[in-house]
């Protein structure tokens, strides 16, 4: 892929700065680096891209290991990226810069060998500068990899049997590498409306101050459970996956938990880190019932889950409600109202990182 430096003016003020492709890690925690450039207060509501010569010329700061792009970069790669797309956050009235990159699996990674699905890329959305609180979030929208149910990945890094049910029964050492999800009771896909809910706790979390790392922002995207995981171990502070339970009770919110079993918490990367996965899922799961929403059976069901299997950062699975419940934009906004709570809750309790 070209390296593309693009400046995309959405709607009114905001301006997103897409920078090269990255293997992450390396450009991570840019902080106060990076340099806003003030927006030009553009009139259009259509995206528009340019090449410029260097990230140096943008002023952004950027570290010297991406290569300057060419001025007669192929303008087709700009719909490489999803800031490209009508999904882009929504205008910061600060006028301040929101700086995008993209970010590809990388083969080095831990556990990466295990992915089988992994050629989608994700983007790490930087906070404007003033009020950046440089703690990155991970927002994985459940579902939404075409072929992904097809093919099987390892439920545990170790190649250990699962040890509760699921999608995939217990005592199976693979499960589907990302499964369809289910349908709501008015048919519309659990994937779809996951990704309404985390394109709007997006824009919340941007707004407040947090760096957001978005697996998938369109209809689609080719990254297996454990490619979604590993790209939150090496570029997130934290992994929300938001989800809808495939019953049709309306039986209220709840996250999964980490399994008791001796076995499950002993096994690494688990041990080492299942006390945060549950301490995150139970201050998101407060927040979302200080918005309002109810808890089903106090907020948590043990689960072994692929995602938390490999996760190197706290991580949960969220159930924001099932195939009976509202999924309105009322309803979703107040989801993401609450996720944003959740994760204030988390880092103020937790420390920043
Ligand atoms: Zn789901």
């Amino acid at each position: 892929m070209n390296q593309l430096i693009r400046r995309v003016l959405i709607g009114a003020s905001a301006v997103v700065i897409a920078l090269p492709m990255t293997g992450c890690v390396q450009n991570l925690k840019l902080g106060s680096d990076y340099v806003a450039t003030s927006s030009a207060a553009a009139p259009q509501t259509e995206v528009t891209s340019q090449g410029t010569p260097s990230p140096a010329a943008d002023g952004s700061g950027q570290k010297a290991d991406s290569a300057p792009a060419s001025p007669s970069s192929d303008t087709s790669s700009a719909s490489d990226t999803a800031s490209g797309t009508s999904a882009a956050p929504a205008s910061d009235p600060a006028g301040e810069s929101i700086i995008a990159e993209t970010v590809k699996f990388d083969p080095s990674w831990e556990y990466a060998a295990n992915s089988r699905i992994n050629t989608g890329t994700a983007t790490l959305y930087h906070a404007k500068p003033t009020g950046a609180k440089g703690i990155v979030v991970c927002i994985n929208a459940g579902h939404g990899t075409k072929g992904g149910s097809e093919v099987k990945t390892l439920c545990h890094p170790d190649g250990t049997p699962k040890v509760t049910g699921g999608t995939t029964e217990a005592g199976a050492t693979e499960a589907q590498a990302v499964s369809t999800g289910t349908v709501f009771q008015d048919g519309t896909p659990e994937a779809e409306v996951t990704l309404k809910a985390a394109l709007a706790t997006r824009d919340k979390l941007l707004m407040a101050g947090y760096d957001v790392l978005m697996i998938r922002e369109t209809e689609d995207v080719q990254l297996d459970n454990i490619a979604r995981s590993l790209m939150a171990n090496n570029c997130a502070d934290c992994h929300i996956a938001i989800h809808y339970d495939s019953t049709g009770t309306d039986k209220g919110v709840f996250f999964m938990s980490v399994p008791s079993e001796e076995s499950y918490r002993s096994m690494e990367p688990v041990a080492s880190h299942y006390e945060e996965h549950n301490a995150l899922g139970r201050a998101v799961v407060k927040a979302l019932e200080s918005v309002g929403l109810k808890l089903f059976e106090g907020g948590e069901m043990e689960m072994d889950l692929t995602q938390t299997s490999y996760s190197t950062v706290p991580s949960i699975d969220i159930e924001v409600g099932d195939t009976a419940s509202d999924h309105s934009e009322e309803s979703i906004n107040v989801v993401s109202d609450g996720l944003v709570l959740g994760v204030d809750a988390y880092f103020q309790n937790n420390g920043a990182k």
